[in-house]
């Protein structure tokens, strides 16, 4: 490792840290993971005992490649993203997902106060990481870190996030086009429900990864 390198891993060890340090003071399981191997690593052990497991749709999980693995563990998967599948189908594991035994999902954004901000299009995914599965793990990258307000998140997903989800779903909206917000009507805006997770959920096990990669958008 160069000496850039270097640095670079140890002040966004500094971030993620005092980012796990506020999730704590807020209530959340939260751990920090020097690399994403040991991301991995938590959610296999922490899917030893569940039954089933839903995944959110998060880039950062689907690059950590738990899905395959747990499907070779034998596992039951709800995973509602196979565009094979028709709107019914997906709408119906989708609602399944809200009973899971352990929900993966990412993090839009995480501000260094310990404030899960995310945006969502259906609302599936926040609603799980919420209420309802028994146990949610959440996994944030590095690039997901926010040294400011929930506005300043708000304004990080909406650059940062959106338009390459939207892109990447060839969504019709301005972002997809320009790689910026155009704070659009368009029928396939992708920001309909901004929820923040300030303090861990009152009847909810949310644990969350602070990884020290740059992981999803
Ligand atoms: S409001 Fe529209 S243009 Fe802006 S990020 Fe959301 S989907 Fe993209």
């Amino acid at each position: 490792m160069g000496l850039t390198e270097e640095l670079f891993t140890w002040i966004h060890e500094k971030k993620c840290q005092k980012a796990v340090e506020s999730l704590a003071r807020n209530g959340f399981v939260a751990q920090y993971c020097p690399t994403p191997q040991d991301a991995f690593e938590y959610i296999i052990e922490e899917a030893t005992d569940a039954e089933s497991i839903g995944f959110g749709g998060s880039m950062s999980i689907v690059d950590l490649g738990v899905e395959a693995h747990l499907l070779s563990l034998g596992k039951k998967v709800l995973n509602a993203g196979d565009h094979a599948l028709t709107l019914d189908q997906r709408l119906e594991i989708m609602q399944r997902q809200l009973s899971c035994s352990l929900f993966l999902s990412g993090c839009n954004a995480l501000t260094l106060s310990g404030e899960l901000v995310n945006i969502d299009g259906v609302g599936n995914r926040v609603a799980a990481m919420s209420f309802g599965p028994s146990k949610v793990i959440v996994v944030a990258g590095r690039n997901k870190l926010v040294d400011g307000t929930v506005e300043d998140a708000i304004t990080r997903i909406k650059n940062w996030a959106t338009p390459p989800n939207a892109k990447r779903l060839h969504y019709n909206t301005p972002c997809a086009a320009t790689g910026f917000c155009g704070d659009c009507d368009s029928p396939d805006r992708l920001c309909r429900i901004t929820t923040v997770i300030d303090r861990n959920p009152r009847c909810s096990d949310v644990r969350v990864l602070v990884v020290n990669a740059d992981m999803g958008f």
